[in-house]
């Protein structure tokens, strides 16, 4: 293990943003291993990304750098958002900008989500914050390949038709 690289945890107040999804849960404490999935993101391109599950930010977060990497197109807020590590600062670099929804894949599960962008200085490309994992619950080992997200509603729900009905406009 390397507990270096939960060091500087993120957080997004998304209080300006009207949510896409009610948040009913903010965050919950919590100790020992924090999973991290591989999932793979976009569309036709479809790059590996390190995903942090239950992560303790209110809202989606993907790296500055890996929408710089892979060129996503992003959107800016009138107002920026203020994103906060868990010690109360604000994140530089943060809460300007935000993805289009994209298609996130864990083997047959699929969603689509819209990500805030920041700096993040954790070993993930992807923050996913409690809500998702309550929508969502993993099935089998959070810390182990084995994780599966096939809950009963998941595998109504959260399909590649699905993603692809989907739209914000
Ligand atoms: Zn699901």
């Amino acid at each position: 293990m390397n507990p270096q690289k939960w060091k500087t945890p993120v957080s997004a107040d998304t209080e300006a943003l009207k949510p896409l999804k009610t948040t009913r849960l903010t965050k919950r404490p919590r100790t020992g291993n924090r999973p991290m999935v591989t999932m793979l993101l976009g569309d036709e391109t479809k790059t590996p990304v390190r995903v942090l599950l239950d992560s303790g930010c209110t809202t989606p977060i993907i790296s500055a750098e890996l929408v710089a990497k892979i060129g996503i197109r992003c959107y800016r807020h009138e107002k920026p958002l203020q994103i906060r590590a868990f010690d109360g600062t604000v994140v530089q670099g943060a809460g300007n900008d935000f993805t289009p929804p994209l298609k996130l894949r864990h083997r047959a599960h699929y969603t689509k989500e819209v990500f805030q962008v920041a700096t993040l200085e954790l070993s993930s490309d992807i923050l996913l914050p409690y809500w998702w994992i309550s929508e969502h619950p993993p099935q089998g080992a959070w810390d182990s390949n084995e994780i599966r997200f096939s809950s009963p509603h998941c595998l109504r729900n959260c399909t590649k038709s699905s993603t692809e009905k989907f739209s914000m406009e």
